[in-house]
């Protein structure tokens, strides 16, 4: 699993409140991926991707 946030972020904290052992918030107050999702990670990267406002968190 990979993941990457697109452009559009505005920046909620949703995904880092979800799933914070993959997304963190920058100090541009944007989220960021900080380690490729791990098996152990896969729901909640699902979760966190489901509930972004704006759409931005693509999993490939
Ligand atoms: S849930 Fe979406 S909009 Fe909110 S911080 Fe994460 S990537 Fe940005």
């Amino acid at each position: 699993m990979d993941v990457k946030i697109n452009s559009g972020c505005i920046g909620c904290g949703m995904c880092e409140t979800l799933c914070p052992d993959v997304f963190e918030m920058s100090s541009e107050g944007i989220a960021e991926v900080k380690k490729i999702p791990g098996v152990e990670d896969i729901s909640k990267v699902n979760e966190a991707a489901d509930s972004c406002p704006v759409g931005v968190i693509e999993i490939k």
